[in-house]
């Protein structure tokens, strides 16, 4: 039997015995080659590699047997051309002397560890490392400006500084600037009460790169914008990169004036999308090796699978695991992250009946609808909505929710969920309706909360 045809076979076992999830996100980037009895599965990386010797080895062994007939011995090794786990990043040493690269670097404000070496890559944000690389690697080139857009804490700071560092890295001399749009307006501020326009003008178009964080933050500010597209201007026509971030599409930032937003349109637009848990497991294990730390895989995949996509919540769900186990002196397990993070969810519990009447509420549709099985949109909209409220400030599993939800099955939950989701990317409205609705069950926004009808 051919090596393809071998692994189809194995393939098409697996599927038997596993769910298609668990298939897909563990063996369809995998092979197979056979030599001298040995099957050799090749894997893409060290995490997988590790993940499939714990779970399924033996289960991989026996259906070996059974596909080839044969007895053969299993070995695992990564894919040649893929590429290694990555390293955590050189940082300078403190007494060391400061050379002109780490001048400069202090001067461009970057976090120097942001760097593309650790800054892992998966489907969800291809796109946009493969565009910062490109224009690290020729900056003023083909994508300039690059317009890096997603939501909270999916990597754009993170990318946005690893141009800048990379650039610095190539070439030391050059004029590397990196801001927050906030702090671009404030600087501007202070030039027009106190030093002149003139100085802001001189820091900010005499640049090679300029780097804005969180452009978002310049809708609404007309004096603000006004500058920034002259600078913008400026740059361009000498042929200095651009790359700026904002959590929404340019067109969907509110008041941001036609002029700065088909600036940004004639670039190049890059999205990052929430990472799968594949791409959350990986980066949890990385985080956790950068600080010494060999985190265990399933605890790992337990934290990947906190209803979170913000990689930012997830660290600081490891931070404190970690905390927890120095000052203990006990190990991470999953046993002692769940105790951990139901503990800090237990903060503010809020119930699944509270979240159904909240939006029932807020809807004006009755509660009992919400749990009914009624498909008309008015009532199924705010179902869905009144799910994703729930999994996403609960945690509550799907099942649980369903049954709350007048004995939905999971899957009903799972789907209502994603739609939403779906319509917090693409529909800037919903996004903004949804997130004010969120404020209001978790009362952040102090709204006094009346009982629905009903
Ligand atoms: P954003 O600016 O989009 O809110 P950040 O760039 O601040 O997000 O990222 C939040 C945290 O998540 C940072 O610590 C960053 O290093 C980490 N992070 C995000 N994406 C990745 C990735 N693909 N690989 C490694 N770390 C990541
Ligand atoms: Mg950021």
């Amino acid at each position: 039997m051919s090596n393809q045809a071998l692994w189809g076979s194995l393939s098409s076992h697996l599927l038997s015995v596993l769910n298609e999830h668990e298939f897909n996100t563990w063996f369809s980037r995998t092979s197979l080659t056979v030599n001298d009895g040995t099957a050799t599965l090749l894997v893409p990386n060290y995490l997988f590699l590790n993940w499939i010797k714990d779970n399924y080895h033996n289960l991989l062994e026996q259906a070996l047997i059974l596909v080839s007939g044969k007895p053969m011995l299993l070995s695992l090794a990564i894919a040649g051309n893929s590429a290694p786990l990555p390293e955590a990043p050189v940082l300078p040493p403190e007494n060391e002397p400061v050379s002109l690269s780490d001048k400069k670097r202090e001067y461009s404000s970057l976090n120097p560890r942001y760097v593309f070496s650790n800054f892992l890559v998966g489907s969800s944000n291809k796109l946009a490392h493969a565009a910062c690389k490109a224009v690290a690697s020729q900056p003023g080139g083909q994508y300039n400006p690059l317009f890096i857009y997603g939501g909270t804490g999916l990597g754009k700071t993170h990318l946005l500084c690893a141009v800048g560092n990379a650039i610095l890295d190539n070439n030391p001399s050059a004029k590397v600037y990196y801001c927050s749009a906030e702090n671009f307006t404030n600087d501007l501020f202070k030039a027009v009460r106190f030093d002149g326009v003139n100085s802001f003008q001189e820091k900010y178009r005499h640049v090679d790169c300029l780097l804005l964080d969180d452009i978002q933050f310049l809708g609404g500010k007309e004096r603000t914008q006004e500058e920034f597209f002259h600078t913008f201007n400026t740059l361009y026509n000498y042929g200095k990169q651009i790359v700026v971030t904002s959590d929404k599409m340019p067109k969907d930032i509110i008041y941001l004036g036609k002029k700065v937003c088909s600036r940004f349109e004639c670039g190049l637009l890059a999205d990052l999308q929430p990472p799968d848990e594949e791409l959350k497991m990986s980066i949890l294990y990385n985080k956790a090796l950068e600080r010494g730390i060999e985190l265990g895989l399933n605890v790992a995949q337990f934290l990947a699978r906190q209803p979170d996509s913000n990689i930012r919540a997830l660290e600081w769900y490891l931070t404190k695991l970690i905390a927890v186990s120095e000052i203990q002196g006990v190990e991470i397990t999953v046993e002692m992250a769940s105790k951990i993070i139901n503990s800090l969810a237990g903060g503010h519990k809020i119930k699944l009946e509270d979240i159904i009447n909240i939006v029932a509420e807020y809807f004006s549709v009755a509660a009992e609808d919400i749990k009914s099985g009624r498909k008309h949109r008015e009532v199924s909209y705010p179902r869905q909505i009144a799910m994703y409220m729930s999994r996403k400030l609960t945690r509550t599993s799907f099942l649980e929710i369903g049954k709350a939800f007048g004995n939905k099955d999971h899957s009903t939950v799972l789907k209502g969920v994603k739609r939403i989701e779906v319509s917090i990317r693409s529909n800037y409205e919903a996004s903004e309706q949804i997130r004010r609705l969120e404020e209001y069950i978790t009362g952040e926004k102090n709204i006094k909360i009346i009982n629905a009808p009903g």
